[in-house]
């Protein structure tokens, strides 16, 4: 039951060949056998589950199930949900249970999901490995002896979902956290169109680019739960009228004499990416090719600064959204002399490295000395960024890129910050543009791992990007199936 893709599973549930509480015994069953192992759960839920299961399994009995009842999903632990600790992987929030529930994960009750419990991440989802998580990295199930990356920051939802620890579950993208993890653990990791998903009950990083998103085994899963994901939220001041409503298995958009104009991006070119990302890139261009495709180069001139405007434009952000954990309203407290010290003391205390270093830089670059410099600087190559999409989108549909340079690294990987921060060079223009990008197996590496390439497309143009990305997964056919992958 573990290899079954969302998409089966429903089929079989309707026809109740199998029911949502067999296959959520199945999940648990496989939590309690690997999940300590992965490190992918920061909470996990059995009895929620299984009452939502129960409940599953009654609406089909009555002939009345929801869009995904039963299905068994995870949740990032970014996403506030109600009675259920949400930590965002820090020690300040260890403790903190909302009274709440975000929309993403309401809409996801409301589908009739089975939740399974709470992901791991890198804290506040601020990282590239995982690795800044308060509760210690998940490991990516490929090749697990070797305690490789399963990425960042949501990659407790890629290291559950690529090890059948879950069927598909949630992600946020600020600069790539869906798309990276999704891209080295053999998934489809769906960033949507800024706007798309509702922001509004998940832990604030950079307001302005967090984007929730799907993680899942195919295309047609991540469309699934989109649909469920999407939708105008009044809750949140940035959310869009727009809606995402798939229905699987997605049409094909190459094929039977289509057109369809692909960009490449010319000043990636000059980016080293690893021999395997080339080969796999090269050979998949071909493809879409094969079916009709034409391939035209596009500029993004200042695609390359992209990564340090985000750099600059996240933490200023991040630090405003995080200046509200001082300590006195809810979260980690440490007493100080005076209010001044018990700030002091509760922010040293509750808040890891990196995030202390983002929060330093963003103040820096938002003082008074610094801001034109700095954050205004930013936020025009920002609008240049954003423009140029706008151009080349004039003359391709969509674009393909790589997802990142190269396979998952060792979790022992000693990189210094701005190493980490360069892996993000594929994925963070999307974010400043807020335009859509799917993360989608592309191929296996010599070395046997799993490598992903984007399609990125226009704003709210999630369909025609999931469509394209499911051509590449039909041409490149990597088997992510989870008892392949931890071969039990
Ligand atoms: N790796 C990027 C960062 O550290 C992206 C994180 C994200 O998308 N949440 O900021």
């Amino acid at each position: 039951m573990i290899d079954l893709t969302i998409t089966d599973a429903l089929e079989k549930l309707k026809s109740r060949k199998i029911s949502a509480t067999e296959l959520t015994r199945a999940h648990l069953e496989r939590i309690e056998k690997y999940g300590a192992d992965l490190n992918c759960y920061i909470t996990t839920t059995p009895e929620r589950a299984l009452s939502d299961a129960a409940a599953a399994d009654a609406r089909y009995a009555a002939g009345n199930p929801l869009p995904l009842d039963g299905i068994p999903i995870a949740m990032k632990d970014l996403f506030a949900t109600r009675n259920i600790r949400t930590t965002a992987a820090s020690h300040m929030l260890e403790n903190f249970v909302p009274q709440y529930e975000s929309t993403v994960s309401q809409k996801f009750i409301d589908a009739g999901t089975v939740l399974l419990g709470k992901t791991n991440l890198d804290e506040f989802a601020m990282g590239t490995f995982s690795k800044t998580s308060y509760f210690g990295a998940p490991i990516n199930p490929w090749q697990m002896e070797r305690k490789l990356t399963a990425g960042g920051s949501s990659g407790g939802t890629t290291s559950a979902v690529a090890s059948g620890l879950a069927m598909g579950g949630t992600g946020t993208d600020t600069g790539g956290s869906i798309r990276f993890p999704a891209s080295i653990t053999g998934l489809v990791g769906m960033k949507p169109t800024y706007g798309l998903c509702s922001r509004w009950g998940c832990v604030a990083f950079a307001s302005s680019l967090d984007t929730p998103g799907p993680i899942a085994r195919t295309v047609d899963d991540a469309a699934l739960l989109l649909s469920a994901m999407a939708g105008h939220d009044d809750k949140d001041s940035t959310s869009a009228d727009a809606e995402f409503h798939a229905h699987t298995p997605l049409s094909p958009i190459l094929g039977d004499g289509k057109k369809l104009r692909i960009g490449i991006i010319k000043e990636f070119a000059d980016v080293e990416i690893s021999p395997d990302m080339k080969r796999i890139f090269d050979a998949r261009i071909a493809d879409l090719k094969s079916l009709g495709a034409d391939v035209v180069e596009v500029s993004i001139p200042n695609v390359l600064d992209a990564l340090a405007a985000y750099y600059i434009i996240a933490p200023a952000e991040a630090s405003s959204n995080l200046a509200r954990y001082d300590g006195m309203r809810y979260g980690l407290r440490v007493d100080g002399a005076d209010l001044i010290d018990t700030y002091k003391k509760t922010r040293a205390a509750g808040f890891g490295t990196e995030v202390q270093r983002r929060m330093i830089i963003g103040t820096a670059v938002l003082s008074s000395e610094s801001y034109e410099v700095y954050f205004m600087q930013a936020a025009r190559v920002r609008r240049l960024i954003a423009d140029a999409f706008d151009r080349a989108f004039a003359r391709c549909d969509l674009i393909v890129c790589p997802a990142g340079a190269g396979t998952a690294l060792p979790l022992n990987s000693d990189l210094s910050p701005l190493e980490y921060y360069a892996l993000d060079l594929f994925t963070v223009a999307m974010n400043l543009a807020g335009i859509p990008a799917c993360s989608v197996p592309a191929g296996l590496a010599e070395n046997g791992l799993p490598l992903g390439v984007q399609v990125v497309g226009r704003r709210f143009d999630d369909m025609h990007v999931m469509q394209l990305a499911k051509h590449i997964e039909q041409f490149a056919a990597v088997d992510n199936r989870p008892t392949k992958i931890m071969g039990k």
